[in-house]
């Protein structure tokens, strides 16, 4: 069948596989549509999403997927379901096409979209450009693996307005037409390679499928220190290329005498000193380089990304600074679920850090982190299924390591560990799924089991 505008799907079948909340939003979208639309869940639907199915008169499933999926011109796929699962393999040999929730979604959509992902950052900088995008007045939709997802809004974003989606790679694994206005490639570093065989090369490959169907016009902006990006950028069609640089004065965005410069249209203009932005750490320039980046791209005027860089107010579990008490300061970073993460939280302390770092493994190498937790942190506190492993690659490397039981017993160490003038800092390097249903539960826990020192 056809893609493309609105009026192509009417009269297909479609199936959406899984019934989270984009592959719900997803049915809704094909249904409005004109789709003939079946959704298949291995698992269980909550009643009332089995009644919003109903109400729509969407026929479904639940508890497995059995042969009736495979009757159809398609399958929207979500982002959970592994590309193993019986139906999508069936699917593939009997040459169906499968697409992600926001391929669909992009077919219905008028308006530019800024498309963001990398291995960390993703969310920082969707929100960031969303706040800078917001504040020149333009209308904004902030959407995608940030929460929102990008089928549920998209037949309300008129032509005039913007949309900043964040976008997983496994959502760019069944693209086939998605092309953002503006790309941005944060960094790549080894994470869900479990998915990927193992292979960077091919988590790299499918992060670059952001771009693949850009094409004259569009943009794409990514970070030029990072060696793998510079030469996958090279690899891309015509399109006009920006890096970012904390260094390199041939980029884009660079920083020079710890002043931000953009570089665009051949004009080199000094936008404003980084203790001024709002976000703090190295990780965070990138983050706001990109943004800034995005934002003039999308003819944003230097005064209101300047103004909205310096005044923006952070995203929960993110260094999120907690409260300081009797001279400690408390951050969150419970968002931090892998190796480099933790290293860029520990690179931007400035005082002796109290870590907390345990949770469930994802098949770390935390030998990594050894020099800066050897430089920066007082106290280790390994806590959860990983403790034992973290303590024996990185316990000699601390001043001092101790041992929790739960992320609980962690916070009553760290405390009696902590004098003035340090920092407790949660930034686990692992999941969370030993102890809590995901990252934002724990960093919750964290945050009231602050609050009642
Ligand atoms: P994502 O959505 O890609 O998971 P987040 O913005 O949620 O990224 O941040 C995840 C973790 O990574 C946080 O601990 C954050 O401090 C850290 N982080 C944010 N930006 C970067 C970056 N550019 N490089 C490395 N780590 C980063």
């Amino acid at each position: 069948m056809s893609l493309g505008p609105r009026h192509s799907v009417r009269g297909s079948k479609a199936t959406v596989v899984g019934a989270a909340r984009s592959g719900l939003a997803a049915a809704r979208l094909l249904n409005t549509y004109g789709s003939r639309v079946f959704v298949t869940e291995s698992g269980r639907i909550s009643a009332e999403d089995e009644n919003a199915l109903r109400d729509l008169g969407v026929s479904y499933e639940f508890g497995g997927h059995t042969a009736t999926g495979l009757d159809a011109d398609f399958i929207v796929t979500s982002p959970g379901v592994p590309p193993t699962a019986d139906l999508l393999v069936k699917a593939l040999s009997a040459s169906i096409p499968i697409y992600s929730e926001i391929e669909v979604a992009s077919w219905f959509c008028t308006a530019p979209v800024i498309g963001i992902t990398g291995s960390n950052g993703k969310t920082t900088t969707t929100s960031l450009t969303g706040h800078v995008l917001s504040q020149s007045g333009r209308k904004t939709w902030v959407a995608g693996n940030i929460g929102l997802p990008f089928a549920a809004i998209v037949d309300r974003v008129a032509p005039e307005d913007v949309v900043v989606l964040e976008v997983s790679s496994f959502q760019l694994e069944h693209t086939a037409t998605f092309r953002p206005r503006v790309s941005i490639l944060l960094n790549i570093t080894p994470d869900h390679l479990d998915r990927y065989g193992g292979s960077m090369a091919r988590y790299a490959e499918a992060k670059f499928r952001l771009c693949a169907y850009q094409g004259h016009g569009d943009t794409l902006i990514y970070n030029l220190d990072d060696p793998l990006l510079e030469d996958l950028a090279y690899r891309t069609p015509d399109l006009e290329r920006l890096g970012i640089s904390l260094t390199n004065p041939s980029g884009a965005a660079y920083v020079r005498n710890d002043t931000i410069h953009l570089c665009l249209d051949g004009k080199d203009e000094p936008l404003m000193e980084t203790e001024q932005l709002a976000l703090r750490g190295k990780h965070n320039l990138y983050n706001s380089l990109a943004a800034a980046v995005a934002a003039r791209v999308m003819e944003v005027r230097s005064d209101v990304v300047r103004e909205s860089l310096a005044t923006f107010e952070g995203v929960p579990h993110r260094l999120e600074p907690v409260r300081e008490a009797h001279g400690v300061r408390y951050i969150n970073d419970s968002k931090a679920t892998n190796v480099n993460a933790v290293w860029y939280a520990l690179e931007s302390m400035r005082d002796p850090v109290i870590l907390l770092a345990g949770g469930r493994d994802k098949g770390n190498d935390y030998e990594p982190l050894r020099p800066l937790v050897a430089q920066k942190v007082k106290t280790l506190v390994c806590f959860g299924e990983a403790g034992g492993m973290i303590s024996e690659a990185l316990g000699d490397s601390a001043g001092r390591t101790l041992r929790a039981r739960d992320l609980e017993e962690a916070v009553e160490l760290a405390n009696e560990e902590a004098a003035e003038g340090d920092i407790v800092l949660l930034s686990p390097a692992c999941a969370s799924f030993d102890q809590f249903d995901n990252y934002e539960q724990r960093g919750n826990a964290f945050k009231r089991l602050v609050s009642n020192l």
